[in-house]
């Protein structure tokens, strides 16, 4: 799934080709992707809207159109968003062509379909419940001053399912948690409650770390994820403990554990985490 540095790198490859362009054309190819607003009025509510604005907040990437309207894409498990040319093949599982008037087209495409179109003004997707509330952003100069740490200690969940928990920290999924957890020698099975102050501090410094190395690196490329250009990431062969179960750990040598927590493959040091 796409977490954080992903999406972040695909808001900051479209971003200079989207912002200032007018929408000519919108074809919704399957309605029931649009999760909010009615399929009927999507056309006349997008096409012949300028993009002001594209930008992230947790995993949702925001365009912002002219008149107020926000079209809100969350890409799921297996979703991607990439721009083309309008004579390039359309994927099957495409679900959306916005075309531009450069003649390019934004395409959505997304075959496991868990992913989701919202469309309206912003204050009316977050009163609707179509936006979830999402808590600090990891790669907010004020994440520190966020509360997330004492949050965190105020849990009497698994760190894992803390990390995960978007209304606690946004945009962290299964791979960033895991990685966070390693840096800050913390095991995601402890009880959030029994952290010491030093763990749940070193919690809240390894998360923007672990997001700001993954965004340098253009994202993991684990699985279907997919730059705003189509082509893979290359953080995955720098993760410390993703993907490495049973493998050395990278700083004492001893073999990573891997395990489910909350029905998700975790895996972590036993000597370096505690
Ligand atoms: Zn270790």
């Amino acid at each position: 799934m796409p977490e954080l540095p992903e999406v972040e790198t695909i808001v900051r490859d479209l971003r200079p080709h989207l912002v200032g362009r007018t929408l000519t054309r919108a074809d919704l190819i399957r309605a029931s992707v649009l999760r909010f607003a009615d399929p009927a009025t999507f056309q006349a509510r997008t096409e012949g809207h300028r993009v002001g604005s594209v930008r992230r907040r947790g995993k949702f990437i925001h365009l912002g159109l002219s008149g107020g309207e926000h079209l809100v894409i969350h890409l799921g498990m297996t979703g991607t968003l990439t721009l083309q040319r309008r004579d390039e093949p359309r994927a099957v599982h495409t679900h959306l062509v916005l075309e531009m008037d450069d003649r390019r087209q934004l395409r959505y495409r997304d075959p496991r379909r868990f992913g989701r179109i919202l469309l309206g003004r912003p204050g009316q997707l977050e009163r609707s419940g179509a936006l979830p509330r999402l808590g600090p952003e990891p790669l907010s100069p004020n994440f520190a001053q966020s509360g997330f740490a004492e949050a965190l200690r105020g849990s009497g969940r698994q760190v894992k399912a803390v990390l995960l928990d978007q209304a606690m920290v946004a945009g962290c999924g299964n791979i960033y948690a895991d990685e966070a957890c390693f840096l800050a020698r913390v095991r995601p099975d402890r009880r959030a409650h029994t952290l010491s102050r030093a763990e749940a501090g070193r919690l809240l410094l390894a998360l923007p770390v672990v997001m700001r190395e993954a965004v340098r690196l253009r994202g993991t490329s684990f699985s279907d994820f997919r730059d705003g250009f189509g082509a893979k990431g290359e953080a995955y062969e720098a993760l410390f403990v993703y993907g490495r179960g049973g493998l050395p750990c990278v700083r004492c040598g001893g073999t990573l554990q891997q395990t489910r927590l909350g029905g998700r493959t975790t895996v972590y040091c036993n000597r370096c985490q505690s």
